[in-house]
């Protein structure tokens, strides 16, 4: 088969199949989006050109009026969007336009459900693009031409969105693209020029590149002027600009409406919904540049995938240079969207040398401090709380950022939120100003326990003395939160103590109450000796503990050994951990305990003893090392009770 001529026909990949059925059924509500998504094509198409062709001037071939064209064919119900920018040659249209290569597309996919309005929610997060034609189009077609190759190698792409597209080889002088949609019945209103012009006008007045239409034919005086000029040979249509065609960064900030930074922002981040917030800044002095950066209203699906696109859209003097520039913010703000057009850094600047160079480390540390301010404002501004929906979508990526921002540790400590038992719900809503405020007088540290999931946090015996005492714990379980707590160790000069770590020191809290425990635990000396016979193999210690109130007994972690849930990660992760066994506390107080104490047979003692462990490793959320050992101790003693 002749590789530029031959006609092929090829499937769409699994996902491009799903993807697409569900889009056609799921935004058919919005089908006006799909110009914007076509239109946003071409205007990164012609970016690319641009900057291709600071290195190879060729690539210009005569045609250097960059511009989007909209052409309407009313007769044939066909709407096309065409650009003079990159082009495609037939492999990237094969590849491009057949497939979809984002990462973690299947997952996305399987995250589906049917239902049609939640489904809807989800297309939006992972950005539609080109396949949005098919929501008003029964049959798409598609030109294209590299920048670069002959007229003779332009590629004919045609699909009517079901399984299969064809690729064929095409004559094509001007360099680019053209998508030229067939209008479904019901969609024909796109065809009409005044309703296109207004959506070009809603959508897309913010990209750079001029978008052009044919003006509108001048009223006609009389039906029969309008009839004769129909018979005249057309003269060559009059094109006009429609939208705005300046980069919407470069405009001062007074100039831009509400709806102009939205809609740009759903240009560069592909996402359907509005941001939260954005920040927009011109800065001049030793460096000079502009950003402008957006607080996106949901997590996309790929957040937490590594190889996941990050990073701004970096500019020179005005021109595109590459999109996800990850340069310019710390990883713990990946979720950031954005624009930084500067005026110092080379046109031909590679992603190498971003990576050295002296002025994006200083930008970054810029950016980095406007990123945090803009959420701190956030935080305090109440209004419609969007600071909540922030964090839920976005609070675990700043977990992060302690570990990773040594400098901001301070900063990033007050805007995280918190579960605590001050309100004892999951929503984390709490921050440590919150804690701190609430501390009781003479309590020097705050206080934290970190568990498998919310419930075990709040159920955990280790907090028993504390709500016993009315002294409030944060309540954490998200998995980066033991990764957390091993970097904030402190905030406005308070130390943070896990609960479930070394010996219990209240403070200055419980003088009479450690009095009594201390005898208690003289008292206990006998009991605690003979558990540490039993139960030697599996405990690093046994001691009477200052924690409980309710439960027989917790376990604690060496003061400097690993916590549970970091050691249950690394072990997850197939990682090898240091061998470390817990401390056993008891509370010799309790029923439980006063019976082992009783108990003289050794071997019902050892079976009791065992139980209590097991049980304390339970109820923080372990694994036990014997299940069967354990229900068979159990039933043992259920039998027991029966008989
Ligand atoms: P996205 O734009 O999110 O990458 P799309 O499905 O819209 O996804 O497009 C897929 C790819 O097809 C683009 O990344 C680009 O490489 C290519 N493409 C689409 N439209 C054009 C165009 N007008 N000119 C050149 N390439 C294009």
């Amino acid at each position: 088969m002749d590789a530029v001529t031959g006609e092929e026909t090829l499937g769409f990949q699994t996902e491009a199949k799903q993807l697409l059925h569900l889009m056609i059924h799921s935004l058919y509500s919005n089908r006006e989006i799909f110009l914007r998504e076509l239109i946003s094509n071409a205007s990164d198409a012609i970016d690319k050109l641009r900057f291709e062709s600071l290195s190879d001037s060729s690539l210009m071939e005569e045609d250097t009026e960059l511009a989007i064209r909209v052409e309407l064919d009313g007769d044939a119900k066909t709407i096309t969007v065409s650009d003079n920018g990159i082009g495609m040659s037939r492999d990237e249209v094969v590849e491009h336009l057949g497939t979809i290569a984002r990462s973690g597309t299947a997952e996305f996919l399987a995250s589906l459900t049917g239902d049609q309005q939640h489904d809807s929610q989800l297309i939006g997060q992972f950005g539609v693009g080109f396949y949005s034609s098919f929501i008003v189009a029964d049959r798409v077609e598609v030109h294209s031409r590299r920048a670069g190759a002959e007229a003779g190698e332009g590629v004919h792409w045609e699909s009517t969105g079901e399984a299969e597209f064809t690729v064929a080889g095409l004559d094509k002088p001007q360099r680019g693209t053209s998508v030229i949609l067939h209008l479904k019945k019901d969609c024909e209103e796109f065809a009409d020029s005044w309703r296109v012009r207004s959506i070009i006008k809603k959508y897309s007045d913010h990209i750079s590149v001029p978008v052009m239409m044919e003006k509108p034919p001048a009223p006609a005086e009389d039906e029969d002027s309008q009839a004769e000029k129909k018979e005249e040979p057309a003269a060559a249509p009059e094109f006009e600009t429609i939208n705005e065609a300046t980069a919407l960064w470069t405009r001062s900030r007074s100039d831009i409406s509400d709806e102009e930074y939205t809609e740009f922002y759903k240009h560069i981040s592909h996402d359907f919904e509005e941001p939260l917030k954005w920040s927009h800044n011109r800065i001049e002095g030793k460096l000079e540049y502009t950003s402008l950066l957006y607080i996106p209203g949901r997590a996309p699906f790929d957040l937490w995938n590594r190889d996941t696109s990050r990073g701004l859209k970096l500019y020179v003097q005005r021109t595109f240079i590459m999109d996800d520039a990850e340069q310019f913010l710390p990883l713990y703000l990946r979720f950031i969207k954005g624009v930084v057009d500067s005026n110092d850094l080379s046109l031909n600047i590679s992603r190498e040398i971003l990576q050295q160079d002296p002025a994006v480390e200083s930008m970054r540390a810029a950016l980095t401090k406007r990123v945090l301010d803009m959420l701190g404002k956030m935080a305090k501004a109440k209004k419609g709380d969007r600071y909540a929906v922030f964090w839920k979508e976005f609070g675990q990526v700043l977990k992060e950022g302690p570990a990773e921002d040594f400098s901001n540790k301070e900063k990033i400590a007050g805007l995280l939120r918190f579960s605590t038992t001050h309100t004892d719900r999951e929503d984390q809503d709490q921050s440590l100003q919150d804690y701190l405020g609430r501390m009781k007088e003479g309590q020097e540290k705050i206080f934290y326990v970190v568990a498998e999931n919310f419930k075990t946090a709040k159920n955990s015996p280790h907090l028993e003395v504390f709500r016993k005492q009315g002294i409030e714990v944060l309540l954490l379980s998200d998995r980066v939160d033991d990764w957390l707590m091993n970097h904030l160790l402190e905030f406005d000069g308070k130390h943070f103590q896990d609960v479930a770590r070394g010996e219990l020191d209240l403070g200055e809290l419980s003088e009479e109450e450690k009095k009594s425990r201390e005898e208690l635990a003289k008292a206990s000396a006998s009991l605690v000796e003979r558990l540490q016979q039993v139960l030697d193999e599996q405990v690093q210690e046994i001691r009477a503990s200052t924690r409980l109130t309710e439960s027989p007994a917790c376990l604690v972690v060496g003061e400097h050994d690993m916590g549970s849930q970091m050691r249950r990660i690394l072990e997850a992760a197939g990682q090898k951990v240091p061998d470390s066994k817990p401390i056993l506390e008891v509370n010799p107080g309790h029923p439980l305990l006063e019976k082992l104490d009783a108990e003289p047979d050794e071997e019902r003692f050892a079976d009791l003893a065992n139980i209590v462990f097991d049980q304390a490793l339970l109820a923080e959320g372990g694994q036990l090392s014997d299940p069967a050992a354990y229900v068979s101790r159990l039933n043992k003693l259920l039998l027991e009770l029966s008989n």
